[in-house]
């Protein structure tokens, strides 16, 4: 027997989470160059570099481990070098960008705190 109602229901939630999906990679991704989001190897988990909501806890050791396979991805991304720079520009305040937090980034930029808003926090 076919359940139209569990089949509408389904595709509602596929449909949502798509939406969700697109939203999520529109506030990771907002104000970059548009090279960098078509290229980028963060384009399909932007999460694993942008971390969970402002509303969700991240214990530091799940945070660590998460920051690590994010330098990871980003060490074989084709737009490492466009990503640094603008990241060096941009200064975000959360994140991995290039293989490099935040703080490295504000680091290496010679500068104190975040110049821009989170991706998150801009959405
Ligand atoms: S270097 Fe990392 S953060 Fe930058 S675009 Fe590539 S995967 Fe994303």
């Amino acid at each position: 027997m076919h359940d139209h109602a569990y089949d509408k229901a389904q595709s509602r939630l596929v449909r949502d989470a798509v939406r969700a999906y697109r939203a999520l990679l529109t506030s990771v991704t907002e104000g970059m160059p548009r090279h960098l989001v078509e290229e980028a190897a963060c384009r399909f988990d932007p999460d694993l570099h942008a971390g969970p909501d402002v509303f969700t806890d991240e214990p530091a050791d799940a945070k660590a481990a998460r920051e690590q396979v994010a330098r990871e991805v980003c060490a074989e991304c084709p737009v490492w070098a466009s990503c640094l720079f603008y990241a060096l520009d941009t200064r975000p305040a959360t994140g991995v960008w290039a293989g490099l937090t935040s703080e490295e980034i504000a680091t290496l930029a010679g500068g104190h705190g975040a110049s821009t808003p989170t991706p998150r926090e801009a959405a």
